[in-house]
């Protein structure tokens, strides 16, 4: 599901939804904002995740 500008940090965003090990997220194509929805980590864990990542494509 894609939620079309709706991205709290650049605001012209769209969001789409996904889920992964920690739990669902909404995350952002433009920005590269990632949010949780179950909270279940915080948004550094997040970002240290969604950095080695993109670290491993390379
Ligand atoms: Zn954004």
């Amino acid at each position: 599901m894609i939620n079309l500008k709706s991205c709290p940090r650049c605001r012209t965003g769209d969001l789409f939804d996904g889920s992964d090990e920690y739990g669902c997220y909404s995350a952002c194509i433009q920005c590269g904002y990632m949010g949780y929805s179950g909270k279940t980590i915080s948004i550094e864990v997040a970002k240290a995740e969604q950095l080695r990542r993109r670290g491993r494509r390379y």
